[in-house]
């Protein structure tokens, strides 16, 4: 499928993302213009490690080292369609990882804020977005269980690693009207995509697909 190119050119890239953006996202119902115009805008290869960029467009999700993924092209897709984002939100991203969703997200909303727990992975992802011009997104190596209270509220929170629990401080950082979406469940089998939102006080919780994320580290356990 991917791997049958050397040294792949940016025009080979630019129709493996087109091709990726018809037959994983459009088919399938996903049709939020500035999602699939984001996607169709963000270089992924550059997220990925060099011996897989062929790779970069593939349904499934791929590996970027410390144990770590970055999810399956459909998946970020969906995550951010649920959250009916606008060009004016602030928004805060548990698990930037390679970097790739925070990239996507800047393309959307205003500002990003993504915070990675392992260094080298945030060091990585902070340089790549740098090169690649993505000056709206502000990255932090901290936990995300904890937020980034310097910046809440936030209109949205993505967080594209697995708990057990709903880690209740977002849920404190969200502003009112504001929604959040998350996989809640065991990192070992499978989750679900929980969905919620803050409505005059009150949460409003819709459960989703089920999806299988790597485990939202607790550094307390
Ligand atoms: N959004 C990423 C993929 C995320 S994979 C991308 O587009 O590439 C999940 C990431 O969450 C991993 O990089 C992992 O190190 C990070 N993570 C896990 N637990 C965390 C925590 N408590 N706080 C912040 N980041 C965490």
């Amino acid at each position: 499928m991917s791997g049958s190119q050397q040294n792949p050119t940016e025009a080979w890239y630019r129709a493996k993302r087109e091709e990726m953006v018809r037959t994983q996202l459009v088919a399938r119902g996903i049709h939020d213009p500035s999602v699939l115009r984001a996607m169709q805008e963000v270089p992924r290869q550059r997220f990925v490690p060099e011996m897989i960029r062929n790779e970069a467009y593939d349904d499934s999700p791929l590996v970027i080292g410390y144990h770590q993924t970055i999810s399956q092209p459909f998946i970020v897709a969906y995550m951010l369609e649920q959250l009916h984002l606008n060009s004016t939100e602030r928004v805060l991203e548990i698990g930037l990882g390679s970097g790739y969703q925070a990239a996507v997200l800047s393309r959307i909303v205003h500002e990003v804020y993504a915070l990675e727990i392992i260094p080298e992975l945030a060091k990585l992802a902070s340089q790549t977005l740098r090169e690649l011009g993505f000056a709206n997104v502000h990255t932090d190596c901290r936990n995300g269980w904890e937020g980034w209270r310097e910046h809440a509220p936030f209109d949205a929170i993505i967080v594209a690693a697995a708990a057990e629990r709903l880690p209740e401080t977002l849920l404190d950082q969200l502003a009112e009207g504001g929604r959040m979406i998350l996989p809640i469940g065991d990192s070992r089998t499978s989750q679900v995509l929980r969905f919620l939102q803050k409505k005059a006080g009150s949460v409003i919780e819709q459960t989703g697909i089920a999806v299988m994320f790597v485990p939202l580290i607790d550094p307390r356990e």
